[in-house]
């Protein structure tokens, strides 16, 4: 029998610095803004404009905020611990991210730290 695990998850967000939520699109629904409101006790349209922007008619996003590692980063996001503030409220793109075992992100991050012969390199994306 093969020993191999293919649905393994063969990432770990906690030694990332947090690629995926630099992606300057991150879609919200109205769920997602329901979530986010009821997560700070808030009117889901208080939630929706102070956590979110119009990217385009019909698609609503996740406002950004500065970052020192990168420019721009979801506006969750913990700059210093490197991890999401929100994370049971999250949206649903975030649940689903990476669809897989497998991100290319921490790929890529692992094979940087390897080639570089340091277990904290952050490289840019
Ligand atoms: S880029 Fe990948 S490893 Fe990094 S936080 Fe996002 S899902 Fe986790
Ligand atoms: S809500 Fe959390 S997981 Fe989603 S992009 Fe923002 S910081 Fe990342």
């Amino acid at each position: 029998m093969s020993k191999d695990k293919p649905n393994k998850i063969r990432y770990d967000c906690s030694r990332c610095p947090g690629y995926c939520c630099t992606y300057p699109r991150i879609e919200v629904k109205g769920s997602d803004v329901k979530r986010l409101a009821k997560h700070f006790g808030i009117p889901k349209k208080e939630a929706e404009r102070r956590f979110t922007r119009l990217y385009e008619p019909g698609e609503r996003i996740l406002r950004h905020r500065k970052d020192d590692v990168f420019d721009s980063i979801c506006r969750f996001f913990d700059t210093e611990e490197r991890r999401c503030t929100v994370y049971p409220a999250r949206p649903q793109v975030c649940r689903d991210y990476p669809n897989g075992p497998r991100c290319g992100y921490y790929e890529f991050l692992k094979f940087e730290r390897k080639h570089q012969d340091d277990p904290d390199f952050v490289p840019s994306a």
